[in-house]
């Protein structure tokens, strides 16, 4: 899930630095964030290919190979700039996803999902594989997430507002869904429209 708010706290220290050559510091790191995310992008599967429609598998071994999986896209959702991202979205069509908890990075596998509350909540989302697409999602407000971590150690966290909404926006990726195929009628064919001369640049 891609991040819509954009604070740029930087909190290195830059007291010896006259004006001028702050203003580079930052620019020059600015750059290199963009950079970062440019390749980390590049490196999640965009809309209209195969995998982001297909059922990721229940994982049954925890081994080290899962580890790396799960450190590697919590490298890859920083340096993209997300809140979560799923494994469907690097190709890997195994039940695991990963999301910013209240500011802990969490990697959750084989997740099950149940609303806790019965209240609905429509807010706006992006995706790291839906390019400049946002679109409003009705989901409940408060959700019970349980799975295991990396190591099969069992989780349960009880989540509401952003964190619940980002744990449902994963999940759906795990099964092959995407906002678009949740969102109203008109805003879909908005969205369609945004991602379709993608597609067709992405070709040449
Ligand atoms: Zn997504």
């Amino acid at each position: 899930m891609a991040r819509h708010d954009h604070d740029h706290d930087h909190d290195h220290d830059h007291d010896e630095l006259d004006d001028d050559e702050l203003d580079e510091v930052e620019l020059a790191e600015e750059r290199e964030q963009a950079l970062r995310r440019q390749i980390a992008l590049s490196q999640v599967r965009q809309y209209g290919d195969a995998v982001l429609r297909m059922r990721a598998g229940e994982v049954e071994v925890f081994d080290e190979e899962l580890a790396r999986l799960g450190e590697r896209m919590i490298e890859l959702m920083h340096d993209a700039e997300g809140i979560g991202l799923a494994a469907t979205q690097v190709g890997v069509l195994r039940r695991v996803f990963v999301f910013r908890d209240d500011g802990v990075d969490r990697v959750i596998v084989n997740p099950s999902l149940s609303a806790s509350g019965g209240e609905l909540e429509t807010s706006e989302e992006g995706c790291l594989s839906l390019g400049p697409v946002r679109v409003p999602v009705e989901r409940p407000r408060e959700v019970t997430l349980e799975g295991s971590d990396a190591a099969g150690r069992p989780v349960k966290l009880e989540l509401e507002g952003i964190e619940a909404r980002i744990v449902q926006h994963e999940l759906d990726h795990l099964d092959g869904t995407l906002i678009i195929d949740r969102t109203d009628p008109e805003s879909r064919r908005e969205a369609l429209a945004l991602l379709r001369p993608r597609l067709v640049l992405s070709r040449g």
